[in-house]
């Protein structure tokens, strides 16, 4: 028998916790909790209260938006109430809303418009005879505050609207927007604060809530807020409308900023596919959409399908899947990277969060440690944004004397050695013992990866043996390496050892832009790489080439130059490279083959799978003809080559309008070429 005393209290509970966290959310604009577990807690509050509706409290939060307004504040009552929206977190549960919308409508054609879900602020603004004269909060959807003041410092809201021939102001004009902060902008105001000392905003919405309601309207005007305009209330005089289209472009040409991306869609297919390419898009949009807002067209059918009393009918934001989350920190351990740098990591209590789950995020360096405050038990906001390595934002409820402040090491926790920064103005320290094994492992990992020497089999299990068993001291070791030895790692047997000497033997002939790269010099990536191999083929020439010289390299600067230098002149490097010679690993770089007039200096950037042809073999054929290869489009690209499954850059391409190839196009110019 289910314990109905239990439920109750549970609804109880919920509704307290839900309110806490909207206070902090709305009033304070420091959640400590992410979005994702507010909308379950909300979700569960509503899945009780759905199953047991004589015990929903008057008060719940389920059925009011926001929450009060403080009563020192200047308010605003809104003509129309300012409602949320509903949530719908899969395709599913888009296709059910759909369906109560047909039948709402009596299966009525319907049309919809798809518009980004800003992760904004909701604000109103009053138009009087088309001038800018009151603008409020959304406070708990019937009274929000008065900021008037702040807004009026966002040049993206007109102080006056344009009026034009066939279209006059109306006399009232009440517009509802989201006021948002682009990315950029926001990472500039983080950045700012950190170097005056001041608490981080965990992302742009809480920079934005916050800004919106400062007292000082000089320090809004520094925040670079901006304004979308997606919804009305009042609106008496003008030219009638029947559409939300026809309302977003009437508003458009009085001079408001409306989100150009909004979509019309004639059918529910058209509105998922939206969805879709925009939370592959995600990352790409300047400022951050955690949404779509899908919207019936027709204003009379949006009247026929009503409201409830927190949210349209005829509206629902499809949300991305969270991007952030909150979890505890097991522990703070230090790494060593192949270059020696010592890098402190959170391990996590695994959470779920943008589609996988998160156990580790970088603490980058000693520095952030102390910024952040953050040890062992702290519960933390973590982030994932793309393919990008989770970090912690911040620490949301700190574990007190339950857990004891992070030490800096004195020395390497791999091998005990000597730990320092190499120059004062670093922020990293470094194990500066050359045989640190970590060092090594991590190095030689580097050194036969894919895009470095690309020695199929040797990866981070089996160099760990090798150096565990003294087999290798150092990346030349791996050259003199028998059958015999390989026979003494575990699980290998002939023809795996056999395969894995193939693998050393084939690498010898990598060409030097590649073995460059493999020696893992600081500062040296993949590109440098190749541009040092351009001008010098032969290893022994530049291995003796002078930094002045090298930095006239076009493109290279002063920080790699100076990094190839020193690296060649170490008496460590110089005695590696001997066992290199000695070993018969003495990579030239191949000429480029004839330069073709027509792609010499041309920009190509790749998506997608080529059928047959790995992503490096295709690089390197158009590097080899005088082009050059980049990872992101922009204007100055000539060619997006587009395979199977292409990513955003296939997107891309198409709003710069720059050329996209197939594959068939692009083998046919290599082979003209
Ligand atoms: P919401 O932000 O999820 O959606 C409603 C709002 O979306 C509208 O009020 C409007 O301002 C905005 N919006 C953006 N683009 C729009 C467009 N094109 N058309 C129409 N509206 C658009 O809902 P909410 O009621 O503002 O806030 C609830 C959400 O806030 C929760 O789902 C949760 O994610 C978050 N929240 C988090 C905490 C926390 O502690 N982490 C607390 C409270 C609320």
């Amino acid at each position: 028998m289910p314990d109905h005393n239990k439920i109750p209290k549970e609804i109880e509970r919920l509704s307290r916790e839900i309110e806490e966290h909207n206070y902090r959310y709305y009033v304070l604009s420091q959640p400590t909790v992410s979005d994702k577990e507010y909308d379950d807690l909300l979700r569960r509050l509503l899945r009780l209260e759905e199953q047991h509706p004589q015990l929903r409290l008057l008060t719940s939060p389920s059925q009011r938006v926001g929450v009060k307004v403080p009563e020192a504040a200047p308010t605003v009552t809104h003509r129309v109430k300012m409602l949320s929206l509903d949530n719908a977190y899969s395709f599913e549960e888009v296709k059910e809303w759909d369906k109560r919308v047909k039948k709402g409508v009596e299966g009525e054609k319907v049309e919809y418009v798809v518009e980004l879900k800003i992760d904004g602020v909701s604000a109103a603004l009053t138009y009087e005879d088309g001038r800018f004269v009151l603008g409020a909060t959304r406070g708990d959807g019937a009274v929000g505050e008065d900021v008037t003041h702040n807004l009026r410092t966002i040049r993206s809201i007109p102080l006056r609207l344009k009026a034009s021939p066939g279209l006059p102001v109306p006399r009232r004009f009440d517009v509802r927007g989201e006021i948002y902060m682009g990315r950029a902008d926001f990472e500039t105001l983080n950045q700012s604060r950190k170097q005056q000392g001041e608490e981080l905003f965990a992302n742009a919405r809480n920079a934005t809530s916050g800004s919106v309601k400062l007292l000082d309207s000089r320090i809004t005007a520094e925040r670079k807020l901006k304004c979308f305009v997606h919804s009305y209330g009042v609106v008496q005089g003008g030219k009638a409308v029947a559409t939300q289209w026809e309302f977003l472009q009437n508003a458009k040409t009085y001079g408001l900023c409306i989100n150009p991306a909004s979509r019309r869609c004639a059918s529910l297919d058209a509105v998922l596919d939206y969805c879709q390419e925009y939370q592959q898009k995600r990352d790409t949009v300047p400022y951050e959409i955690d949404g779509v807002v899908i919207k019936i067209n027709s204003l009379q059918q949006q009247r026929r399908l009503g409201t409830t009393l927190k949210s349209p009918r005829w509206a629902i934001a499809y949300k991305f899947p969270a991007q952030q989350a909150t979890t505890t920190v097991r522990a703070i351990n230090v790494q060593v990277g192949r270059t020696g740098v010592l890098t402190p990591v959170a391990e996590l209590d695994p959470v779920p969060c943008a589609g996988v789950t998160i156990s580790h995020a970088t603490l980058h360096n000693f520095d952030e440690i102390k910024r952040l405050g953050i040890k062992a038990r702290d519960r933390v906001l973590i982030e994932r944004a793309g393919d990008v390595i989770p970090k912690v934002v911040k620490v949301v409820e700190s574990a007190g004397g339950r857990s004891v402040p992070f030490r800096v090491p004195q020395s390497c926790p791999e091998c005990g050695g000597e730990i320092k920064k190499v120059k004062a103005e670093d922020v990293a320290y470094r194990c500066i013992n050359p045989l640190c094994p970590k060092q090594l492992e991590r190095g030689l990992v580097h050194f036969a990866s894919r895009t470095a020497m690309d020695i199929e089999g040797l990866g981070e299990v089996v160099v760990r043996q090798l150096i565990d068993k003294k087999l290798v001291k150092d990346f030349a070791d791996i050259y003199s390496l028998k059958k015999d030895d390989l026979l003494t790692l575990e699980l290998f047997k002939d023809k795996k050892a056999e395969n894995l000497l193939a693998a050393i033997q084939k690498s010898r002939k990598k060409p030097l832009s590649r073995f460059l790269f493999a020696l893992g010099i600081d500062n040296i990536g993949e590109k440098a790489a190749w541009l040092f191999a351009q001008h010098y083929p032969n290893l022994d020439r530049l291995t003796t080439a002078k930094e002045e010289d090298l930095v006239n390299i076009h493109e290279i600067g002063g920080v790699m130059a100076g990094s190839v230098a020193d690296f060649f002149k170490m008496p460590s490097t110089k005695k590696l490279l001997a066992k290199f010679r000695k070993a018969g690993v003495w990579p030239r770089e191949p000429l480029r083959e004839v330069r073709s007039d027509k792609l010499s200096g041309k920009k190509f950037v790749f998506t997608g799978e080529l059928a047959g042809l790995s992503r490096n073999e295709a690089q390197e054929k158009v590097k080899r003809l005088g082009a050059d290869v980049s990872s992101s489009v922009s204007k100055r690209t000539d060619f997006v080559v587009v395979g199977e499954d292409p990513g955003s850059k296939y997107d891309e391409a198409v709003k710069l309008g720059v050329k996209v190839l197939n594959q068939k196009e692009f083998e046919e110019m290599i082979h003209e070429s």
